[in-house]
């Protein structure tokens, strides 16, 4: 059955957090999120679920653009579980049922985000690159790539409410947080839910490789690097400005890189300050991965290669050149010993 369309009004963002920590995709969504809410002249509202300290936190999502966050504070939402997280937001939407929700597409996001679509029967468009209002309607379009990423689909929920996205994280920009804002704090009390599943233990993981999602400098590397032992051009740069390698699924799949710094759609998504293409043509799978970085140096042979379109600033030669010509020159002005 279609839902009632005038029952809902408001964009809202699931806020991610553990163990009193909001994930940055939340931050990202609600920058977005105040994007849409301006647009559609609607609140931008937050769910904060947790235990403890999570009153805490509430300032911080109404600094990065929330307007009400509703939020319920009980020991059992200490630790994620489906059932006890789902039941908490599940009450919110219901209650204040806003027209669009958003997650982010992360491990507990895309779990959250099925299982609430499920039960409040309406749609979701999971990992969207870009989301705006249709001119003329209240609809959400929600872009994405499809057919293996062959092209941008755009996917609109209109008979069902709320739309439902999950969005990756670090593909939407946050705002800058301005702690002068001022929002409303709504508290719920947990409804009663059958726990199916139970923490006894969290252990964290130590992460042990680069974190190329946070590298603020990223030298990826292509087909068009020509071997492993080339990428040693790549790393001497990336050293030499405090930055880490990354590279293209085809650079991934010739193991010249580890799977796990594979940038791209089936990759990392990541948004460092400074991002090198070497040798990499720009396929749209490649180009979702890293299209938001603040400045994308291309370097290519090719001067039609399509990674030029969304490159600040355009080389067109022979990286084997270039790169090492690059090193040398940041060595000098950074004072690096030869
Ligand atoms: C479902 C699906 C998911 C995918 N996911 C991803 C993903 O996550 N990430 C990803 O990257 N790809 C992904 N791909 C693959 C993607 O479509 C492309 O095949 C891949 O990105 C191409 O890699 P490349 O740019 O390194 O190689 P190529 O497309 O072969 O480009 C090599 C480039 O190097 C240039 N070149 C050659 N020699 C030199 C030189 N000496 N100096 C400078 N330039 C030179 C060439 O002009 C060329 O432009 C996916 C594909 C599918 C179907």
């Amino acid at each position: 059955m279609p839902s009632n369309l005038d029952d809902y009004r408001g964009v809202c963002v699931f806020i991610e957090q553990a163990r009193d920590k909001i994930a940055s995709v939340a931050f990202e969504l609600l920058g977005e999120g105040r994007k849409l809410a301006d647009k559609l002249q609607v609140p931008l509202s937050g769910i904060l679920l947790g235990d403890n300290n999570i009153r805490a936190l509430a300032g911080d999502v109404i600094a990065h653009g929330a307007d009400i966050v509703y939020l319920i504070d009980d020991p059992q939402l200490k630790d994620y579980t489906t059932s006890a997280y789902l039941a908490g937001s599940l009450q919110i939407v219901n209650r204040y049922k806003p027209e669009i929700l958003l997650l982010g597409a992360t491990t507990m996001g895309r779990d959250l985000g099925g299982a609430l679509a499920t039960r409040l029967a309406t749609g979701l468009t999971a990992d969207c690159t870009g989301l705006d209002i249709e001119e003329g309607s209240r609809n959400l379009k929600q872009t994405r790539p499809a057919f293996g990423g062959n092209i941008m689909a755009t996917i609109m929920t209109k008979r069902h409410r709320p739309q439902m996205s999950t969005v990756r994280p670090r593909v939407m920009r946050a705002l800058v947080p301005d702690p002068s804002r001022q929002g409303k704090v709504i508290e719920e009390k947990m409804p009663a839910f059958d726990m199916t599943a139970r923490v006894i233990d969290f252990i964290c993981q130590v992460k042990t490789d680069a974190p190329l999602e946070d590298a603020e400098i990223i030298v990826s590397g292509g087909k068009g690097v020509g071997g492993a032992k080339n990428f040693a051009i790549l790393k001497e740069l990336a050293d030499v400005l405090g930055g880490v390698v990354g590279g293209s699924r085809k650079a991934a799949d010739a193991g010249w890189v580890p799977v796990s710094s594979q940038v791209g759609q089936t990759g990392k998504t990541v948004r460092p300050k400074i991002y090198f293409a070497c040798g990499i043509s720009g396929a749209i799978q490649h180009l979702v991965g890293m299209q938001t970085s603040d400045v994308i140096v291309a370097i290519n042979t090719d001067k039609e290669a399509p990674i030029f379109k969304v490159a600040t600033y355009s080389i067109v030669g022979d990286l084997l050149q270039v790169v090492p010509m690059f090193t040398r020159i940041f060595k000098k002005r950074l004072g690096t010993p030869e």
